[in-house]
Formats: C-alpha cells, sequence, structure tokens
C-alpha cells in the first residue's frame, strides 16, 4: 500500500483525502447530479465504491431503506469477487472474518439402506486451483459495509442517501441533465435531473419498469427453503459445503462465518400447478421437517433461525441493459444486477454477477463524464454485461436441475461432482471473455502472451520488485482507481523495452491532464527477466519511475523482476507463456486484458487508445 506521497499521513492511511464534491458534499440530496445510482445493493454499492475515484463527478446513491441492511440474503462469494475486493482495498479483511470453502463433498443414498444417505465422495472446493483468491462464505450485509467504507473514503466520499425511494422517470431528448427522476425524499416528492442512472434496484426494478424493459423467461415449477440455522446434529459434515441427494429429496448445505451458523436449502418439490405462489407460506416448521427426512439417518436440533425464506426457482434475463432502444442512440440509463437477470440461489452466482456488471459500468461513467472518453464507451456496457447474464442463466438452470434430480435419475453417483470441478471457472468468476470493441483490441497478438487470454481478466502472478526486493502479486498493485494498467514485459537485454518507454511517453502525455501525476491515465509497469538484485531500479528508463504528487516523489513501485528466487518460485514469463523478445499486455480499469502488443509497435498501440480515449484538454 502506497501513501505519504502527498505528504506525511498519521492517520488511517486507507481514508483518502477528500477532492471535488468530497470536499462539500451535501447532505441533502441536490436537485442535479450527474450519476444517480438507485439501490444499495451489491451493484449499486460497488458503483458507489468506484464512483468515489472520480470526485469531480457529482454522484449520489438513493436507497428506500432507513438504514443500512442488517441481514442479506447472498452469502457465496467466488474469488473473482475476492480479487475485486483486493482492487478495493479490503480482501484481507473479509477473508478474515469469511467462512473458507476448502471443500465440496457429495451425498447419496446407501446402496443397502436407500432411506439413509452416505457420504458418496468429498472434493477439493476449486477456489484455490483456480486462483490464489479464496471462495467465501460470508453475508452480503457485511460486503456492503466493506463497499460503503470504500465509497465513504474515496475522495468523492459518497454515503447512501437513505429513506428516499425512486417512482419514476423521463428521459427528455435535450438538455445537459436528460434525465428526470422522481423520488419520494422521506415523504416529499420530488424530482431530480440527472445526467445519468444507474438502476440497481433488484429484481423488481422500477427503473427497468420506467425505461420499458422486460424480463424475459419463466419461473420454473420448483420450490426451495432457504434457512440460516443454528443447530446441534450429529450429521458429521455439518462444517463442509455439501450437496445431498437422498431418497426423501435434495439438500444444499453451506457452512457459514463464525463457525457455529450454517445455510441450508431444502427441496421443497414440484410446485403444482395453479399453485399461486402458495408454496411460499410454507411454514418454517414444514421445512425443518423435510429437512431432516433428507439428513436421515442423521438429524438436526434446531436452536434459532436467523433468517428464512422459500422461493420458486425462476431463471429471467432483460430484454436490454439499457434504454437505449436504436443504436444510434446513446444510453443515459443503465440497469445492472437483479434488476436485469434473476435465477436460482444455489449457484451462489447473482452477488458476484451483479458486482462485476457494477465494475464494468463504474469507471466507463467515470470516463466520459471527466472528459476522458467519448460517450460511445457507454454502450459496451450492455453489449459486454448481456452475454455474461445469458450464460449465468444457462449455467444455473443446468446446475439447479442437477440439484434437483430424484436418485433414481442418477445413473453415477460421482456425476455431480464430476460436474462441479468440470464447470469450476465458471462459478470462480473467471469464464467471461469480452470480445473485439472499441476496448478490446481485436487485431492483438495472443501468441505473445498465451497466459493472457484477450478480454478476459488479468490473472496475476509473483514477481519481486525491485525496488525493495520483496515478492508481490503484480495484478495485486491494480487499485479500482480508474486508470489503465500497461505491463511492458521485457525483451531479454531490455533494449526493445527502453526504446519502446521512450516513444510511448508522447502518446501517454497526449490523454494526461497537464495539471495532473504523469500516471493520473496511465500505471505502467516493467518486469524485467533478471533477478530483482541484477537491476539497478535507477537505471531503468523514467517512464517507470514517475516522479508524482506535490513534491514530486519517485514512484519506487513500478519495476519488477521475473526471475524465480529463494522466495518468488515462479517466473511469470513461464507462467503466462510471455514472450521472451517482450511484450505489452495493456489491461482495462476492471481488470480485463485489453490488448496484447510487441514492444515495437507503438503504433498499433496508439491507434487502440485513439479509438477509446479522448485527448487531454
Ligand atoms: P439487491 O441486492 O436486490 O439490491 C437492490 C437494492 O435496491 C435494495 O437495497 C433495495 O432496497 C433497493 N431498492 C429497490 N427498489 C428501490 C426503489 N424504488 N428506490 C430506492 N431503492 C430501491 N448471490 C450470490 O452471489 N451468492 C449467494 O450465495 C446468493 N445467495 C442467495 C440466497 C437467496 C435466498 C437469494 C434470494 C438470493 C441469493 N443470491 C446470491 C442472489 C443475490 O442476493 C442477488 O443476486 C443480489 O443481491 C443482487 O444484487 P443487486 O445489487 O442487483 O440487487
Amino acid at each position: 500500500m502506497q501513501f505519504h506521497h502527498h505528504g506525511y499521513v498519521s492517520h488511517d492511511p486507507r481514508v483518502l483525502p477528500a477532492e471535488g464534491t468530497g470536499l462539500d458534499r451535501p447532505d441533502d440530496l441536490p436537485d442535479e447530479v450527474d450519476v444517480l445510482i438507485v439501490g444499495s445493493g451489491p451493484a449499486g454499492m460497488l458503483l458507489a465504491a468506484q464512483m468515489s475515484q472520480f470526485p469531480s463527478v457529482v454522484t449520489r446513491i438513493i436507497e428506500k431503506r432507513d438504514g443500512r441492511l442488517v441481514l442479506g440474503q447472498a452469502d457465496g462469494i467466488q474469488p473473482r469477487s475476492v480479487e475485486t475486493f483486493q482492487a478495493f482495498g479490503f480482501a484481507p479483511r473479509i477473508v478474515a472474518e469469511a467462512y473458507n470453502i476448502g471443500w465440496m463433498n457429495f451425498w447419496g443414498p446407501d446402496p443397502e439402506h436407500p432411506e439413509n444417505i452416505v457420504r458418496t465422495s468429498r472434493t477439493e472446493d476449486y477456489g484455490l486451483k483456480i486462483s490464489e483468491f479464496p471462495h467465501l462464505i460470508v453475508n452480503q450485509a457485511r460486503v456492503l459495509d466493506y463497499f460503503a467504507e470504500a465509497a465513504l473514503n474515496g475522495p468523492g466520499r459518497i454515503v447512501p442517501d437513505y429513506g428516499v425511494e425512486f417512482t419514476g422517470l423521463t428521459v427528455h431528448e435535450t438538455g445537459e441533465h436528460p434525465v428526470e427522476v422522481r423520488v419520494n425524499d422521506h415523504g416529499t416528492e420530488r424530482t431530480i435531473r440527472a445526467k445519468y442512472v444507474a438502476g440497481c434496484d433488484g429484481a423488481r426494478s422500477g427503473v427497468r419498469e420506467a425505461i420499458g424493459r422486460k424480463h424475459v423467461g419463466v419461473m420454473a415449477a420448483h420450490a426451495w427453503g432457504v434457512m440460516d440455522a443454528l443447530v446441534n446434529t450429529d450429521f458429521p459434515d455439518w462444517r463442509i459445503k455439501c450437496a445431498i441427494n437422498a431418497e426423501a429429496g435434495n439438500i444444499l448445505h453451506i457452512p457459514r462465518e463464525g463457525g457455529y451458523l450454517s445455510r441450508m436449502y431444502i427441496d421443497l418439490g414440484e410446485v403444482a400447478e395453479g399453485d399461486n405462489h402458495q408454496v411460499r407460506s410454507t411454514p418454517l416448521e414444514t421445512v425443518i421437517r423435510r429437512a431432516n427426512e433428507i439428513l436421515h439417518p442423521y438429524a438436526i436440533d434446531v436452536k434459532e433461525v436467523a433468517w428464512h425464506s422459500v422461493y420458486e426457482v425462476g431463471h429471467r434475463v432483460t430484454d436490454g441493459f439499457d434504454d437505449a432502444l436504436d443504436a444510434d442512440r446513446h444510453p443515459r440509463v443503465f440497469l445492472t444486477g437483479d434488476a436485469c437477470h434473476t435465477h436460482s440461489a444455489k449457484a451462489g452466482q447473482g452477488m458476484n454477477v451483479s458486482m462485476q456488471d457494477g465494475f464494468n459500468l463504474g469507471w466507463k461513467l467515470g470516463h466520459v463524464l471527466t472528459g476522458r472518453a467519448p460517450q460511445e464507451l457507454l454502450s459496451t456496457y450492455a453489449a459486454e454485461r448481456r452475454p455474461v447474464a445469458q450464460q449465468l442463466i444457462d449455467f444455473d438452470r443446468e446446475w439447479s436441475s442437477l440439484m434437483a434430480r430424484k436418485p433414481e435419475e442418477i445413473s453415477d453417483p460421482q456425476d455431480l461432482a464430476t460436474y462441479y470441478l468440470a464447470t469450476a471457472e465458471f462459478p470462480s468468476g473467471f469464464m467471461t471473455q469480452y470480445g473485439p470493441s472499441m476496448i478490446i483490441d481485436g487485431s492483438s497478438r495472443q501468441e505473445l502472451a498465451a497466459g493472457f487470454p484477450l478480454g478476459k481478466r488479468f490473472k496475476s502472478a509473483e514477481v519481486t520488485r525491485v525496488g525493495d526486493g520483496n515478492v508481490v502479486h503484480l495484478g495485486h498493485h491494480a487499485k479500482a482507481d480508474g486508470r489503465w494498467r500497461v505491463y511492458a514485459f521485457a525483451d531479454a537485454d531490455a533494449v526493445k523495452l527502453s526504446s519502446w518507454a521512450e516513444s510511448v511517453e508522447p502518446l501517454f502525455a497526449r490523454y494526461t491532464p497537464k495539471d495532473g501525476d504523469v500516471d493520473a491515465v496511465f500505471d505502467v509497469k516493467a518486469i524485467y527477466q533478471q533477478r530483482f538484485d541484477e537491476r539497478e531500479f535507477t537505471d531503468a528508463p523514467a517512464l517507470f519511475r514517475p516522479q508524482t504528487g506535490p513534491y514530486g516523489l519517485t514512484d519506487w513501485e513500478k519495476i519488477y523482476s521475473a526471475a524465480p528466487t529463494v522466495w518468488c518460485h515462479d517466473d511469470i514469463f513461464e507462467a503466462r507463456e510471455l514472450s521472451r523478445d517482450g511484450v505489452v499486455v495493456v489491461v482495462r480499469p476492471d481488470q480485463y486484458v485489453a490488448a496484447i502488443l510487441p514492444l515495437d509497435d507503438v503504433d498499433e498501440l496508439a491507434a487502440f487508445f485513439e479509438g477509446n480515449l479522448l485527448p487531454a484538454s
């Protein structure tokens, strides 16, 4: 973590100095804002935390609840989300309080006594095999707390405006603030004008309705009860995630943070035709009785139920993720999270995918509203996120129908475990791959960096920092601060790297505000092939040793070494199959690989940024 470069800091260094709208933020909702976020769920809160890094943009987040969420529904956090938490600065703290899923066990009917369940397999959880970040269980309310802290501690000092309900909106054709939003502000009806609105208002989204978008899909005829319970039990896997397929039905059992609490999703069977959602009033006692029938010969003695619900599985995607009904119009209103995709809870994806919607949208709004990028950039939000939502629905439909099978429909007791492992990259959050666009360079030279697939998130690896010899994860240095990352992997003798560094300086300067730090838009890092102790920090080109802040202090954390040492076991060139002739990997502010170019092709790099950035005024 870097601080002190604006002068000595004696307080918590995570609290960044307030800037712009964060300096004299009014308590009351103003009549005009740049961005109005509706809803403070995972999608809205991540977006607020991201917008706090753009303090010249007036952003407000309204929430109809009176205060913070106390008890959330979601709790499964995929490794990609933990990686995102790292970018927002709170991964280590949330990991420390969460339940870490190390294993997933599978249970089925005992062949000798089919009325009893037996363990059929133990499977190591996929999380740590795919990423250096774990797969966690922690309450949605805590995730929101951490994002609220990031939004408050960012230079924009954003805090939710609780007790304000969105009631409708009209998008006008003209005006600097063309979106007229109607709200109920603590009992008073009023309007707010906004440049852009983000509908993060959940499955029953009023914003979706206001822009005329429709949820398309079906409610499946299967009901599940869910409860967070404190119990005593003789079931030996109470602290291990389990899928239980018994003659009496199915349970997905997930231990929770804190060492005692567990969540159970309990199969309530097919919903009769014409039920008209009556199943949702199934009493808690029935849910507990079903759980005990399925767990036989084991039993749970329930001491307390912290939360419970009954729901029917539905799979729906909205017919558009913004209000641009024809291709010529720039979007003004966006839908994120459950407002545009809903599905079952058992694959643990909803909150995770919703947060990635917010991450995808946030930097784009920030760039357009600060004049860094053209308005067309905003159309890439719907183009990129809608296919991801469709994949999510397809995956969840398959996983929930596998989970809901009857034992006689299962020919191989191992097949659920096999499917779980074979598809692991998807629920980890790492399958997303954006196609070529103005922010994904279709003419990239993938063969120069096979281990950084174009359009996928940048997969970190360990390197040694030349300045201090510390082993660090290259990707963990990338904060959610809205900057582009440019990783220049050196050729063997670093001759090409030096001339690349010289030729790109004017290119980066073109897009960097004259009164800002030289790395305000591009965070450029060099990775050499030699050991860290064979390089002299001060010999590196000046591009990698920028002097920033009011004192113009040298940044010592942009130069790295790939060669393994006794502490650093990996060579990132080997691990990510990088060309030994050097390669430039460009990574977007939301951590997706955007371009892969040789060190001697500065023109292609210039053409790429020409397509998505505006010169600094
Ligand atoms: P929400 O979390 O629904 O937030 C929307 C916010 O908007 C709310 O705070 C609401 O009060 C506010 N709002 C609504 N209307 C208005 C209005 N008119 N004006 C102002 N504010 C408004 N997902 C996972 O990833 N992992 C899991 O393990 C998981 N488990 C789940 C278990 C259950 C039982 C359920 C039901 C869901 C689960 N999910 C899980 C899904 C997850 O909860 C949602 O996908 C996620 O919360 C969606 O986030 P969101 O920000 O889009 O919407």
